[in-house]
Parts: structure tokens; C-alpha cells; sequence
């Protein structure tokens, strides 16, 4: 048994059962325990791998996406060049090195990390070391000015709830204690569920699940691009309209039962991103692998392939390939861009 399932136990022995939003919380935050809080979980020897640490491709293609979204909007300056959840940093600093070249940008640009993790924020200070990036807890305290702002992989590490249909209403889903071990069960009837879509359309013994924290994250997002201006870019996995129990661990590379190893696996849902797109005064959503098509990845690739040659040649068209193929990420990871109305359309959309 994990240090944080040990007091989970006992708190719910004291208190009842807790939502899923919370155990995810405890799970991915606990200030001692817990996954991101106390761990750099990235690459071969963590426990996943993401998009900006499979090639740098990935952040060049985003970095001219916003310089040219940052272009077309007259260039306003100073802005903020922000990233939410930001790993190890890798994501801004091929983001900074593809835009080095774009006149006014790094001056203009105010780099700001909305990151939760004291350890990750260590690793992204020594990555992106000589830019002094300011740091944010919440992504409520982004400044009032123009916004250019991705985020890969964070919607999906924000806390779901998780309701079921019955035949007498709504339920939501908790973690409680069956054996002295944590179970799933059900709460008893709600008053009231969120409304959006999904939940209006539920059929009984559907399980929907809704993202609270990332409808507020795109939300804050929506209203600095409503009144100053810019665009963001929201990668995850996940699809327009999920429906069904999507929370996932995965442990060392290897999927897990999401309560058996409680801060010491990754916990993430798939994104449903027709709430949030909702949210925003203008939007674009396509695939990840339509979406680099269109940036550019393809001339990019054999622009880097020149160089290499052998086994690094090899890694480098299977990075390629992962981060397009239909079969790889490219069909379940979505992008969702947002900008203000009447703003020049995201670049990477038709
Ligand atoms: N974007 C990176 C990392 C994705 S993992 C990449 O693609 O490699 C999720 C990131 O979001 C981590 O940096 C994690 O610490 C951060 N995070 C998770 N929950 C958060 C929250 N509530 N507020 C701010 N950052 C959070």
C-alpha cells in the first residue's frame, strides 16, 4: 500500500467517501505524496512519454504557429507567452529556439508557466535557463494583456467527477472502502449535474464525466483573448463528445487500476472538448496529426532527416510518425485553438 492510500483509508474511514475529484486531486498534487508534487515523471525512465519529449518538432511547429498568429494580429507588444503544465519545460524552450528568428517576438514576449509542482518547476527553471520565466499557480493570474498560450497534456491531469444515470436520476461516482481497500461506488440521487451536452443527452447507465477545472482554465483563457486579443492552443487526447468511465493510471510505461497505487501513478481522463469550445468566442479543433500536417511537419522531418543518419535516423521518422500517424497520437490527440470573434483564423486550421 502507498504512503497517500494509507491516509486516504483513514480519512474516508472519518469523513465518508470522496469524489473522484478529489481523489485525483490528492493523487496528482498531495503536497507530499503526491504524483507531480514530489516526481519528473517524463521519458523512458518515468512513467509516459509526451509529445515535445518524443521530438522537438513538435514545439518548433507550435513556437511559428503563435509567432504567426502573434504576426497576423499586428504584432501587440508586450504579450504573454504562456504554457500551461509545462513537464519539463521542453515544450517553451523549442517553442523559444523556432521563434528566435521572428523580429520583436522574445522582446515583446512575457514567458509565463502556470505549473503546480514545485518539483517540475525546478526542472523547467534549469531548462529554460536564460529566459527568467514568471511562474503562476493559477491560471487565473495570467495578466491583463494579449495572450498566446499552449498547453500539452494539462486539461487531461485536471480533477474529473464523474456521474451515472439511473433510472431515479443522477448519481456521482466515489471512492470509498470496501474490505478496508478502495472501491468505487455511488452517491445517493442529486439534486442537480452540470449542463453541458453530454449530460443533457446521457442515456440511463451512461457514465459522463465533466472536467470542472478546465472548463474554468479555457474559460480564463477566452475572456484575456476576448478583451486583449491573441490565440491558444489546447493538445490533448480525447474527442468531441467522450461519454464513459475514461480516468486512466498508468504506471511505468504500463496501464494500472486507477486506486491501486495512489500517488505513485499518473492519473488522467480524455478531454471532452465540446464544452470547452463552447466557451471560447471563436474556435478551430482538428486533429494533432491534421493540424502538424498542415504547419508544416512533413518538410520539417526531411529537413531534420538530412542530418542524421543510422539509429538516429531511425528514432527521428518514428518520432515522425508518432506524433501524426492515425494509428499513433495523431487521431486521439485533438487540438482545440481559441481566439477572440472576428480575430484571423489559428494557424494549422483550414
Ligand atoms: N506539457 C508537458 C507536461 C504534461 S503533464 C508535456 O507535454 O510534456 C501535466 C503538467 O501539468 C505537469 O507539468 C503538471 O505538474 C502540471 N499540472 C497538473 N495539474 C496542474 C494544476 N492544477 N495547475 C497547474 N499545473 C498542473
Amino acid at each position: 500500500m502507498t504512503p497517500l492510500a494509507r491516509l486516504l483509508i483513514e480519512r474516508i474511514r472519518e469523513t465518508g467517501p470522496i469524489t473522484v475529484s478529489d481523489y485525483m486531486a490528492e493523487c496528482l498534487l498531495h503536497p507530499v505524496h503526491g504524483y507531480y508534487t514530489t516526481r519528473d515523471p517524463f521519458g523512458v525512465a518515468g512513467d509516459f512519454t509526451t509529445a515535445p519529449e518524443i521530438s522537438q518538432m513538435f514545439g518548433e511547429l507550435l513556437g511559428l504557429a503563435l509567432a504567426q498568429a502573434w504576426l497576423d494580429r499586428g504584432a501587440p507588444a508586450p504579450f504573454t507567452l504562456a504554457e500551461a503544465g509545462p513537464g519539463r519545460g521542453t515544450l517553451m524552450a523549442d517553442i523559444l529556439r523556432a521563434t528566435r528568428g521572428v523580429p520583436g517576438f522574445h522582446a515583446g514576449a512575457r514567458i509565463t508557466l502556470i505549473e503546480a509542482s514545485p518539483a517540475l518547476r525546478r526542472v523547467q527553471g534549469e531548462t529554460l535557463s536564460g529566459h527568467a520565466p514568471l511562474w503562476l499557480d493559477r491560471i487565473d493570474d495570467l495578466p491583463e494583456r494579449p495572450l498566446f498560450l499552449v498547453a500539452n497534456e494539462f486539461l487531461d491531469a485536471l480533477p474529473i467527477r464523474q456521474f451515472q444515470r439511473g433510472p431515479d436520476g443522477w448519481h456521482e461516482r466515489l471512492v470509498g472502502l470496501r474490505d478496508d481497500a478502495l472501491a468505487f461506488g455511488l452517491s445517493a440521487g442529486l439534486p442537480q449535474v452540470p449542463r453541458t451536452p453530454a449530460f443533457r443527452e446521457a442515456r440511463d447507465g451512461v457514465l459522463v464525466e465533466d472536467n470542472l477545472p478546465a472548463r474554468l482554465a479555457v474559460a480564463v483563457a477566452a475572456q484575456r483573448l476576448a478583451r486583449h486579443g491573441g490565440v491558444a492552443y489546447w493538445i490533448d487526447y480525447g474527442g468531441w463528445r467522450s461519454q464513459g468511465d475514461t480516468l486512466q493510471a498508468l504506471r511505468q510505461h504500463a496501464f494500472d487500476d486507477p486506486l491501486a497505487h495512489p500517488g505513485e501513478a499518473d492519473l488522467t481522463a480524455h478531454v471532452d472538448f465540446e464544452p470547452l469550445a463552447a466557451l471560447a468566442p471563436a474556435f478551430a479543433y482538428d486533429s494533432q496529426g491534421a493540424v502538424l500536417t498542415r504547419l508544416g511537419i512533413d518538410a520539417r522531418a526531411e529537413r531534420l532527416a538530412q542530418g542524421l543518419s543510422g539509429e538516429r535516423l531511425e528514432s527521428h521518422r518514428a518520432a515522425h510518425r508518432r506524433l501524426t500517424h492515425p494509428e499513433e497520437m495523431g487521431s486521439l490527440f485533438k487540438v482545440l485553438a481559441i481566439t477572440s470573434a472576428g480575430a484571423p483564423p489559428p494557424p494549422g486550421f483550414t
